[in-house]
């Protein structure tokens, strides 16, 4: 058994009644910065008026740590936000955060009343690792493999040259290290260039297993019995002690999740990662299918029944745009819910962003008048107004698609002073509170 500061929720711990929500997305999609600004609003409420006014007053308080998982580090992170004035580093691993709810009815004789909320920060690429769940090493090698072929990467090609060149005698641990460092090395790039099927999760997102053997395997097509009876081994372990006993445990009993979705990036970076992408969002719901019910409620018991889909980062385009940046998440998630047998979950969208960096100013430009949007670059720490030009209402097609239409870049959170009582600036923060919990409010 590895050794590993994630281990099994005990039930007794938390109140039976408490709702599970999964906020899940492929790393720097904008979890860790949605996560924070969820909290901070819930705690001061003092940019959540359309709630106030539709709901009983609630207070929310945040529970003490449990002993045995990691507590999502809401203070250190709100704090670099607010007073360090920068992002704070992405999380990389499981975590999780419990919110008391208690609210005063209206009709005094109903008394107060409470409830938990327990938000769990799942990373897409220890999600996409439920699909081995359902492939034996040869079958996971020979998908990986067709997913490097259907690619135009040189790194990738690489790859596929070492392993089409090995032979009955190379086994020994040298090859062994060598060809799981070129994979590994091969899916941190392919990260890099925003691919997005990209198994196993650990490899790109180790957390405490970066010098683990467990990872010690990579796929082959051919090559000596031996080798792959090795390799075979290693994954085997990997999804019985990782995937099982940590990614699945800590899947199981989400009633709610929230699915993160760079938009912006699949923008700019172009057809094929846009394809990629929604491949990968779409195996990320394949436990909700139909037709794989059978496989995983060995594990999971049915009880998802909502994912929302949230596209981040609306600041780094004019507010005049968001009708159309919405639309593109509508379109995303109407192309996946036609592909998949997941009629029974209710899905919903919302376009936000966690915090906002810019304003939407508007200037004369050759007689023309035009919308900027007005930030502090993070390349230089300098004011800039830029024109982030005009986005499609609908993904183009792989004919019609130019990336390089679309550039968008970083801005650095607000250099501002914060009263004590004061939540993050944010765009439709409160109406993903609305959609995600408004029930229970
Ligand atoms: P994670 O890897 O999914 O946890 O991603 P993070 O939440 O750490 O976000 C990654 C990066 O995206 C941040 O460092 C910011 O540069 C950018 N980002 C995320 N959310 C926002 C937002 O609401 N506004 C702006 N301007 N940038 C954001």
């Amino acid at each position: 058994m590895i050794t590993s500061i994630l281990k099994k929720i005990p039930a007794t711990i938390l109140p039976s009644d408490t709702i599970k929500i999964a906020i899940t997305g492929l790393s720097r999609a904008g979890k860790t910065l949605f996560i924070t600004s969820l909290i901070d609003q819930l705690l001061h409420q003092n940019r959540l008026s359309s709630i106030r006014a539709s709901t009983s007053p609630f207070k929310v308080t945040i529970k003490p740590p449990l002993s045995n998982i990691k507590r999502f580090d809401y203070y250190t992170l709100i704090d670099t936000l607010k007073n360090g004035h920068i992002w704070p580093d992405s999380t990389d691993e499981i975590s999780h955060i419990v919110l008391k709810f208690e609210s005063k009815s209206r009709f005094s004789f109903l008394g107060t009343s409470s409830f938990t909320i327990e938000l769990i920060d799942y990373p897409g690429e220890w999600l996409l690792d439920l699909t081995l769940l359902r492939l034996n090493y040869k079958e996971w090698s020979k998908k990986s493999i067709a997913w490097l072929r259907s690619i135009d990467d040189i790194k990738a090609k690489e790859y596929l040259q070492t392993i089409d060149s090995l032979n009955n005698n190379t086994f020994d641990k040298e090859v062994q290290k060598r060809l799981y460092t070129q994979y590994k090395e091969l899916l941190i790039h392919l990260k890099s260039q925003h691919y997005s099927q990209i198994t196993p999760g650990r490899f790109v997102l180790p957390a405490d297993l970066a010098n683990d053997p467990i990872l010690h395997f990579a796929p082959i097509s051919k090559g000596s019995d031996k080798l792959e009876a090795i390799f075979k081994a290693k994954y085997k372990k990997y999804v019985k002690e990782v995937v099982k006993e940590i990614h699945l445990e800590h899947f199981k009993g989400f009633s709610r999740q929230v699915v993160l979705v760079d938009v912006l990036e699949a923008l700019q970076s172009g057809y094929e990662c846009y394809s990629d992408m929604k491949a990968g969002i779409k195996e990320m719901l394949q436990p909700y299918e139909h037709k794989n019910k059978n496989f995983f409620s060995q594990w999971l018991s049915p009880s998802i029944k909502s994912v929302l889909f949230v596209a981040t980062k609306a600041d780094h385009v004019t507010a005049h745009q968001h009708t159309h940046f919405s639309m593109l998440l509508n379109d995303l998630v109407n192309e996946i819910r036609h592909d998949m047998d997941i009629s029974h979950i209710q899905t919903q969208t919302q376009l936000i962003a966690s915090i906002k960096s810019t304003v939407t100013i508007e200037k004369e430009y050759k007689g023309e008048k035009l919308a900027f949007v007005r930030g502090i670059l993070e390349e230089d720490s300098k004011l800039h107004d830029l024109y982030p030009g005009e986005m499609p209402s609908k993904f183009p097609s792989q004919k019609e698609w130019n990336a390089e239409m679309f550039g968008y870049q970083n801005f650095l959170p607000p250099q501002k002073t914060y009263g004590d009582n004061e939540a993050l600036e944010h765009i439709n923060m409160d109406k993903v509170i609305q959609k995600l919990i408004g029930d229970l409010l």
